[in-house]
């Protein structure tokens, strides 16, 4: 079989030092296609071409990065359709959710475009007379950027595009299970006129290629989105070269449904916090947070809802939630699924593995009711496993949806003006949400949490400018 996913290094396609198969997780007989993994000598040449190009790519101006983004951004929402597809087909999701995330890389580099053209300075009087001070911001340099697979286009585009609308080098390494959505991807920035060097895709496993990218001396800085130990040791490496880091890792969302919510609008957040994309978002509701008064009712709503989602092949019409992305997340959702009875949480449904026309890596979504102590309540599991957790009432609500060593997002169901507003100052989280599931943020604001979930500068919005520049301060004698 032809090789069909190759680095992109210096401007240069390349083969790799070893192979790797892509499957397509809901039909385990479709391969998606055979990928290049790079060696450390390999990723080692990446970095130097992007260490090469970092110059002339941040003397570039406004209107080249504009340029640029806007036509990758351009070509991601044109052909959406057709890169959903591979990525449905890749990753698993289902296609309407496929099409909707290339739909939102499209958009992130059309904002980010818009951003290259507004970079910010800001020029102050000096408490000196005859001097002016001036802020600006310049690029950081190189920047290795590491991603997860269960957003296979639209964490990369949240990476790359700020890092290259504000003038820095990349070097992007994606996770080994989705390589097709990142060589799709790369092979876009690939014609839209960067200069050699500028952007570089190295495809391989995180211990050779991530592991190089995190300890080169020549890379200045490292996004990382992905799982908390391996955030940690990036965290520890990065650290003791004094290379800028910005972490963005798990979670485990509370859900808070309190008495007065409108339940069955509740019961379908929840769901679709809890299950949609196969569980697998960082910001996924996996404690759903009960007021004690409702939660009888809610249980048995959601445990029908749970019960009637549609279980299939990511491409096929009317499917609701796919397989998980691999065989290790299968077994890691059904191990979960074991803890939670040999723990004593009560079984409400699913928490099966399926069998489908294809074969693939399918489970019933599964729901529990916990106690705050089980592990299933506290661990982060990344796939469609939920726990109901009983409050007695709002604020023990809130103390058990702060009980966590997470704090990426936290939801609340309710009526009342008091408690939302109350909720919105006191979850500790980077993101919160009134009467809306836990999961789906928009691309132009903060992305980011507290706590285990994230360290470093936020991602996303005008906020990105803050990993991606570095400030400096001039004066100049005006007299
Ligand atoms: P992972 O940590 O296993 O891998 C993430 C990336 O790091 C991959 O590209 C991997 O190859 C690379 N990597 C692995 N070991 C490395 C090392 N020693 N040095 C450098 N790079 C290395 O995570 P995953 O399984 O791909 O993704 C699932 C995790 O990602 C979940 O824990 C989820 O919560 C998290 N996630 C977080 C967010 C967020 O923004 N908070 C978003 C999506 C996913």
């Amino acid at each position: 079989m032809a090789v069909a996913f190759k680095h992109y290094i210096n401007g240069r396609w390349e083969t790799g030092v070893t192979l790797g198969v892509s499957e397509n997780p809901s039909d385990l007989s479709d391969v998606v296609g055979e990928f290049a993994r790079a060696d450390a000598a390999q990723a080692e040449n990446a970095i130097r071409a992007a260490a090469d190009a970092r110059e002339a790519w941040a003397a570039s101006t406004p209107q080249r990065r504009f340029e640029v983004l806007d036509a990758v951004g351009s070509e991601l929402l044109a052909r959406k359709d057709e890169l959903g597809t591979l990525l449905a087909r890749e990753e698993g999701k289902t296609l309407p959710e496929a099409i909707g995330e290339t739909a939102r890389a499209g958009q992130i580099f059309k904002f980010f475009a818009g951003e290259a053209l507004r970079i910010p300075g800001q020029k102050l009087a000096s408490v000196r007379p005859g001097v002016e001070v001036e802020i600006t911001r310049e690029p950081v340099g190189v920047v290795g950027l590491i991603a997860p697979w269960n957003f296979p286009l639209a964490i990369p585009a949240w990476k790359i595009a700020p890092a290259l609308a504000y003038g820095n080098t990349v070097v992007f390494k994606p996770a080994e299970l989705v390589p097709g959505c990142a060589w799709a991807l790369a092979e876009i920035i690939s014609r839209a006129g960067l200069p050699a060097g500028a952007f570089n895709l190295v495809l391989g496993s995180g211990r050779r290629v991530g592991q190089t990218i995190v300890e080169s001396p020549l890379v200045d800085a490292i996004s990382f989105t992905g799982s908390v130990g391996v955030g940690e040791s990036i965290l520890a490496a990065a650290t003791a070269r004094r290379a800028k880091v910005q972490l963005e890792m798990g979670g485990k969302n509370p859900l808070v449904v309190l008495a007065d919510a409108q339940l069955d609008r509740a019961v379908e957040h929840a769901i679709q916090g809890a299950y949609y994309s196969t569980g697998q978002r960082c910001t996924a509701s996996s404690r759903i947070i009960v007021e004690s008064a409702v939660f009888d009712r809610f249980a048995e709503a959601m445990r029908q809802r749970t019960r009637a989602l549609v279980v299939g092949h990511a491409l096929e019409r009317g499917t609701q939630i796919g397989p998980a992305v691999s065989r290790e997340q299968l077994e890691q959702d059904l191990a979960y699924v074991a803890i939670g009875r040999q723990e004593g949480a009560e079984w409400l449904a699913g928490g099966e593995a399926l069998e489908r026309p294809t074969r693939g890596h399918y489970l019933s979504p599964a729901l529990f009711v916990a106690q705050p102590r089980h592990r299933i309540a506290r661990e982060e599991i990344f796939g469609p496993v939920a726990c109901l957790i009983r409050a007695d009432d709002y604020e023990h609500a809130l103390a058990l949806a702060n009980d966590t060593p997470f704090g990426l997002c936290a939801g609340i169901c309710t009526e009342s003006l008091s408690r939302a507003t109350h909720f919105k100052r006191h979850a500790q989280v980077g993101m919160v949400m009134v009467n809306l599931p836990t999961a789906g943020v928009d691309p132009h604001v903060p992305f980011g949490g507290r706590k285990a979930s994230s360290h470093g500068p936020r991602e996303q919005g005008s906020y990105a400018a803050e990993f991606y520049t570095t400030v400096k301060t001039a004066y100049t004698a005006s007299g």
